[in-house]
């Protein structure tokens, strides 16, 4: 059973569930839309124009054919007009990102954190799903997402500025762009070593560009902690790979994916994997 904080007024419990599956249906349609981003960003296409369409015969989708999940469900996976089956990748996107929108409302109940903390989750968790998706495929990650993000940290850092632990909007502004350019540098003279000693891309442009986008929004602390869960995650699987399928260290893995990884897992357990690492120390 779900424990609920003490201090929870009784009646709550319904007002939880309420908000549990008002979260999974608003990331049902994020994913969707997450889905058109993930598809036309690479392909340099527009993300608001043509609405979505059948890729063959060009069958604009009506509003409930483009409702998350029932659409696809509803129309049994096929087109309706030229029967071509409609990739499972879009309804599986679509409660993907539901239940990664459902963990990030869970973390912020259960921690007791201020409800406006899900904003920046939230769109940091986009972040995390596009990027994911686009680096795995096509071994980018687009400027789009990241200046989005960062945009969007600074804004939050002005709006909320009890984020950055300050009550004075300016100073919040100014710890988000502060946090943001020396995440840029820090993870660019990286990026600028790895070129000269490899004579190779180690670490992407992208990949700087994401860091400060974490930095911007979340932080240094996430950025930190996504840089060095992230790099262990891309050696162990990176290894596990090699020693599995047989690959040569020279096959391109893109970093991305284990970089979001890392930030999701910051955000739902962050602070305590911290904590526990140092009272690890501290005995
Ligand atoms: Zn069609």
């Amino acid at each position: 059973m779900l424990n609920f904080p003490a201090e929870v007024p009784h009646g709550f419990e319904i007002l939880f569930w309420f908000w549990t599956i008002t979260t999974f249906i608003v990331g049902t349609c994020i994913g969707s839309f997450l889905n058109v981003c993930i598809w036309r960003i690479p392909r340099g296409e527009s993300i608001v124009s043509p609405p979505s369409h059948c890729p063959k015969c060009n069958h604009k989708l009506a509003w409930f054919e483009n409702f998350p999940i029932f659409g696809w469900l509803i129309l049994g996976g096929k087109c309706r007009k030229c029967k071509l089956p409609i990739s499972p990748q879009y309804i599986l996107m679509e409660i993907l990102t539901g239940l990664m929108f459902v963990g990030v409302w869970l973390k912020v109940y259960y921690t007791q954190q201020p409800i406006f903390t899900l904003f920046p989750y939230l769109i940091v968790t986009s972040l995390v799903i596009t990027t994911f998706f686009i680096d795995l495929k096509h071994y980018i990650i687009p400027n789009e997402t990241t200046y989005f993000t960062m945009i969007a940290g600074l804004i939050i850092a002005a709006v909320f500025p009890q984020f950055w632990d300050t009550t004075v909007w300016w100073r919040a502004l100014l710890q988000s762009a502060i946090s943001m350019s020396i995440g840029y540098l820090a993870l660019g003279a990286f990026a600028k070593v790895g070129e000269w000693t490899f004579k190779k891309d180690a670490l992407g442009w992208g990949d700087v560009k994401y860091i400060a986008a974490i930095s911007a929004i979340l932080g240094l602390n996430c950025a930190f902690f996504t840089v060095l869960i992230g790099s262990i995650l891309g050696t162990i699987f990176g290894v596990g790979a090699m020693v599995l399928f047989k690959k040569s260290s020279k096959t391109v893995i893109p970093f991305g994916p284990y970089l979001v990884a890392a930030t999701y897992i910051w955000i739902l357990a962050g602070t305590e994997i911290s904590n526990w690492y140092f009272s690890l120390i501290h005995r």
